[in-house]
């Protein structure tokens, strides 16, 4: 089954073709990113996303037949992001779509994007249901347990801001560069984490619910005590506060992850997809706690945890071998949680 995926639901157009249950599935995948056109706005604005994804996915598309080098005729069906994400975007990938789909005669199949997101180490590592998947992003911090290509259950989240945001923030605020992440984990590097005491949110929880607009607050008060002290800021004391930071984050999700594996005694393994993942602290963290768990931690390469079509064509041909198929009245949709928390699992009000 080859499939071809399209993906534009948020600042990414991209197109991919796989081959579910080749060998190396990933036949190609094609990634145009529009940071640059958001950059002067400090942030995705949707207007200019829509227009970018409608003039790049025809491209994004040929490139990725090139890539795979074939043409549509080796196409058995399409797979596209049908949401959530900005309506724009993900209307002009459900459009492109079905328009290939109608000409070509072929099956269409809407994929929710955070589904891509969490099928992901079934691509990349052939993992087994049930597992347990911490999704950490830019937009995104969710537990979930997967049991099928259709069948997620959320075990609890973050209740205000996504992790990746946080490290945005944060650098916003000590004045380094953006993306936050990497420029925080590079200036953490010769920090010293306990130099700062930086709040843990909602760790009292018994739940795995997680907060971490806190923690942003907490290094903005930390940065103008120190300014007020020092009249500065220096390199020295930044790199702390980029380390006390870090840590904080890292503290929330391992302790939270511990939860969820404990919800999900029959999981074969501990995955992660999403920006995030690629904090080494953070995956230090984690990798030993799947250690302790005695579960294998699965962290696909960084390409695909962030946002792809490769995951989205994977996520399709499984909803596909299932069965499953949409039509011509396939619609985008700007909401579309993955399931309905079981509050049974969680004592959690969400
Ligand atoms: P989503 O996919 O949820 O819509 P997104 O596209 O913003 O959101 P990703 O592309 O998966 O998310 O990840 C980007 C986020 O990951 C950014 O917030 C970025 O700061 C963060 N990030 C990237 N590298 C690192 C790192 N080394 N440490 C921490 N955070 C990181
Ligand atoms: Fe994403």
């Amino acid at each position: 089954l080859t499939v071809l995926g399209l993906e534009s639901s948020c600042d990414d157009t991209a197109s991919a073709v796989v081959r579910f249950g080749a060998p190396t599935p990933i036949a190609s995948s094609v990634v145009y990113g529009q940071t640059a056109l958001h950059a002067e706005f400090g942030g995705v604005v949707p207007e200019i996303a829509a227009r970018a994804h409608a003039e790049k996915i025809d491209l994004a598309v040929e490139a990725a037949l090139q890539e795979a080098d074939i043409t549509l005729d080796a196409i058995d069906a399409i797979a596209v992001t049908a949401g959530p994400g900005l309506i724009g975007g993900v209307l002009a990938g459900v459009m492109c779509a079905k328009g290939l789909a109608a000409t070509r005669g072929l099956p269409l199949i809407g994929v929710n994007h955070l589904a891509g997101h969490a099928l992901t180490p079934r691509m990349t590592d052939g993992i087994a249901f049930p597992y347990v998947m911490l999704l950490v992003s830019g937009g995104h911090c969710q537990f979930l347990r997967v049991d099928g290509p259709d069948d997620f259950t959320r075990l609890g989240g973050t209740i205000d801001d996504a992790p990746g945001e946080a490290f945005d923030k944060t650098a916003r605020i000590l004045g380094l560069p953006q993306p936050g992440g990497p420029s925080v984990e590079v200036a953490a590097q010769s920090g010293d984490p306990k130099t700062f005491a930086l709040p843990r949110p909602l760790l009292d929880r018994p739940n795995c619910d997680m907060s971490f607009s806190g923690l942003k607050t907490a290094v903005l008060r930390a940065r103008d005590a120190v300014i007020a002290r020092d009249g500065g800021l220096h390199e020295a004391v930044r790199a702390d506060l980029c380390a006390a930071f870090q840590a904080a984050v890292r503290d929330v999700l391992v302790a939270k992850s511990r939860r969820a594996l404990a919800l999900c005694p029959d999981a074969t393994t501990f995955a992660v997809a999403g920006g995030v993942a690629a904090n080494q602290t953070l995956r230090a963290g984690l990798t030993q706690l799947a250690d302790e768990a005695g579960l294998p931690f699965c962290a696909p390469p960084l390409r695909l945890c962030t946002d792809n079509a490769a995951m989205i064509a994977w996520a399709g041909a499984e909803r596909l071998a299932l069965g499953a198929r949409d039509d011509m009245t396939l619609a985008a949709r700007p909401r579309w949680p993955l399931d309905t928390t079981s509050p049974a699992l969680l004592g959690s009000g969400k």
